[in-house]
């Protein structure tokens, strides 16, 4: 057989899925850079349109299975303002867990009834801010119940609580109360001043029937808490909508390709990696969700939650933010070794959260050249500004379509879900990343328009 001159690259790439947003962006090469010179450092792109569409996603997807739903924002998953102001105009819900999320997302313009406090053993400061406010609590402990009802009858307030339930699958959680803890509960709501809106529960992990057995107790829960006089009308199923970054097929050649010699230094990862691929993801994710039967049931969710009477609220993060933004690096050092590059960007793997938890965030990085460079296939793998030998934001060697140069930018594709911020530290004095909205310019048709920007601002 001929040889031709055609050569597959060595190691395999997996692209990221990429919304119109991010290509208008990265068709407009110039204000990638003119961003990069001007901030001075790496920076974070906020797409406010994938966030909208997202979240009409959800409703729809109550709307569709006759549920009465509410989706509810999960402000970890990243610290923007941008994300809570949009949950404010679209009039969902915000899932917080410290006072500075609380007192954010009410300064965004959120109604505190629209508020839902998640997390353990939560401050007494938050709690009497979250009682004065009229938030709705999800409570973790008998002790935490014990505490938020002596804060509402010192305030003169009732409170309104959901009880986390410790997922039976998942018994060394160290989250919710097991089956016993939620009896007593119950009896102390009886006579406190609270009031039971119903039950939550927050699973690690993205298994959706798992999801709908666990919300099938809910509902029993709810039934059972009725026959003491409580209200329980609603039960929050947490978040954990997975998230697909990658197409099917790229991501199983992916999988099935990669070997510990496409890593800089042989690198393994003891986390394990992300389901990059998820054929059921995000809104999807919940629609299944919603028409599954759960064990111990004849009827589909849904049907229960009709039949019940009872709300369902869903607190995604990641899934609202898919394609929500991406994270500029410029390229200020390209070393070559043994068959392939080791980049040096302008910031550190602090501002690419997968990195700090023994895995790492696999889509390719496109890489935008300053000048254009002929094609060719290079691997490289892209190291920070830092002096730790681990300080890595990508081990795996990523093929590149060019050579890459200094000057040149790499572009982190889908990271708004917990990737740029909830690791970031000014480690060396280093700047954190700025955050900068990107939207279509107003009253512009054209997709290829130039889109326009503006600093994400705090209250
Ligand atoms: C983190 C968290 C969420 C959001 O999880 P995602 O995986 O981002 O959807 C929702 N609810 C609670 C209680 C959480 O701790």
């Amino acid at each position: 057989m001929a040889v031709t001159a055609v050569t597959a690259p060595a190691v395999p790439s997996l692209p990221a899925r990429q919304a119109p947003e991010t290509r208008a962006l990265l068709a407009a090469g110039p204000l990638l850079h003119e961003l990069s010179h001007g901030l001075g450092g790496p920076y974070h792109v906020l797409f406010p349109g994938p966030f909208d569409a997202n979240a009409a996603a959800f409703r729809d997807a109550f709307a569709e299975a006759g549920v009465a739903g509410r989706v509810y924002y999960a402000k970890k998953a990243n610290k923007a303002a941008l994300y809570t102001e949009r949950a404010a105009v679209l009039g969902l819900g915000v899932d917080v867990a410290s006072l500075g999320e609380l007192r954010e997302t009410l300064a965004c313009g959120v109604p505190a009834p629209d508020v839902v406090v998640t997390g353990p053993a939560k401050a007494d400061d938050l709690l009497r801010v979250a009682v004065l406010q009229g938030a709705l609590v999800a409570v973790d402990a008998l002790d935490e119940l014990d505490r938020i009802a002596h804060a509402a009858a010192g305030l003169g307030r009732t409170a309104r609580v959901l009880l986390r339930r410790l997922p039976p699958a998942q018994p060394h959680s160290r989250f919710g109360m097991d089956a016993e803890e939620l009896e007593a509960a119950l009896r102390r709501c009886a006579d406190a001043p609270l009031v039971l809106e119903g039950f939550s529960f927050h699973l690690s992990g993205y298994d959706l029937p798992a999801r709908a057995d666990l919300a099938g107790e809910l509902v029993r829960l709810c039934r059972h808490a009725r026959t003491l006089g409580l209200r329980a009308d609603r039960i929050s199923i947490g978040g954990g909508f997975p998230v697909d970054y990658a197409d099917g097929d790229d991501w199983r050649r992916f999988t099935e390709e990669q070997r510990p010699e496409h890593y800089h230094a042989r690198k393994t990862f003891s986390g394990g990696f992300y389901p990059y691929h998820s054929p059921v993801a995000g809104a999807g994710a919940l629609r299944a969700i919603l028409a599954a039967v759960p064990a111990g049931e004849a009827d589909p969710l849904a049907a229960l939650l009709r039949a019940a009477g009872v709300t369902l609220l869903v607190e995604p993060g990641r899934a609202l933010l898919d394609q929500a933004g991406c994270t500029v690096f410029r390229i200020q050092g390209v070393k070559e070794r043994d068959g392939y590059a080791i980049l040096t960007v302008d910031g550190s793997s602090l501002s690419l959260s997968e990195q700090w938890f023994e895995s790492e965030f696999l889509p390719d990085p496109v890489l935008v050249p300053r000048v254009p460079s002929p094609e060719g296939t290079h691997e490289a793998c892209v190291g920070a500004a830092t002096c730790l030998e681990s300080d890595m934001l990508t081990w795996r060697r990523v093929p590149f379509p060019h050579r890459p140069a200094v000057g040149d930018l790499l572009v982190y594709l889908n990271t708004a879900g917990y990737q740029m911020d909830s690791n970031e530290s000014p480690f060396h004095e280093l700047p954190l990343p700025p955050k900068v909205v990107v939207e279509p310019a107003p009253g512009s048709a054209d997709p290829a328009a130039r889109p326009r920007w503006r600093l994400d601002r705090h209250p």
